[in-house]
């Protein structure tokens, strides 16, 4: 299935070097990585991916910051967009702006990321050769006002580089281009591609457990990658819902940190659905 009204190559014309530049130096850092192992390297990677990946993309860019799901003081709303920007995908503003345009364009021609074009296209193609804008604040305000009118959201979208060039300076001091290698290249590389697999993959394989009016669909081994992120038919369905994984073998780890954090008291007013829920209708045959 294509988009007619956007020529497939149109949308190659024009490359982003240095967003290329920085990718090829990521990923070439991250192969070399595999002649510096040491536990030490992994235990730091692992705990970062879950605080960039887990924290910062799944409970805070996507359930908080783009949807709403639930409440929170400002200071930790603050804590989850910090975390968000260590994995290299850009500021809060530019983040939630793009993941907003999916929503209300799924799969159709303003789509930043959908499969129909290619698979290619939906996984990193966009990022290469799209108008991705990581820097663009002014034209992202457009897509987020409500982060907009914050200072500190403007200032962090626009120098989103800076915590994670802060923490690599740090894991340089004390544990060497090694565990700089595990835990910055290695560790952004993998998420990048776990989060660009809710793009691509989670819009291709799958079971579709709601009729919704885009590809989305349910991927267990998406899920596992990204804290929960991979139920993505759940959650096209019911978006503002901060609970992905509806059924109880749909593993969701970041909807079990919100119900331990629910209970003692750093966030509430959370927003759930469940399959009972659906009509009739909306379940797909
Ligand atoms: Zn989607
Ligand atoms: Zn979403």
């Amino acid at each position: 299935m294509s988009i007619a009204s956007v020529p497939t190559a149109s949308r190659y014309s024009k490359v982003s070097v240095i967003t290329c530049a920085v990718l090829v130096v990521f990923h070439i850092m991250a192969v070399a990585a595999c002649w510096s192992f040491t536990w030490t390297n992994l235990a730091v990677a692992l705990f970062l991916y879950w605080v960039s990946i887990g924290l910062g993309i799944s409970m805070g860019y996507h359930r908080l910051h783009t949807h709403r799901g639930f409440k929170t003081s400002r200071l930790f709303e603050y804590f989850l967009a910090i975390c968000g920007t260590l994995t290299l995908e850009g500021g809060p503003m530019f983040w939630v702006a793009t993941h907003r345009k999916h929503h209300q364009h799924s799969d159709q021609d303003l789509d930043p990321h959908t499969p129909r074009v290619n698979a290619f296209w939906a996984h990193i193609g966009w990022i290469l050769f799209g108008e991705a804008g990581h820097n663009d604040t002014e034209r992202m305000a457009k897509y987020a006002p409500d982060l907009a009118k914050d200072p500190f959201y403007r200032w962090l979208t626009t120098y989103h580089w800076v915590p994670l060039t802060t923490v690599g300076l740090f894991l340089l001091a004390v544990g060497g281009w090694g565990m700089v290698n595990w835990a910055i290249f290695l560790r952004v590389v993998v998420g990048l591609h776990s989060t660009w697999l809710v793009n691509s993959a989670t819009h291709i394989w799958g079971r579709r457990r709601f009729a919704t009016k885009d590809d989305s669909r349910n991927s267990w081994w998406v899920a596992l990658l990204t804290f929960g992120e991979g139920w993505h038919n759940n959650h096209h369905a019911h978006p503002t819902s901060s609970r992905h994984g509806l059924a109880w073998y749909e593993f969701d780890v970041t909807w079990l940190e919100l119900k331990v954090l629910k209970a003692i008291g750093v966030v509430w007013d959370v927003k759930v659905a469940s399959i009972s829920q659906a009509s009739e209708e909306e379940i797909a045959a």
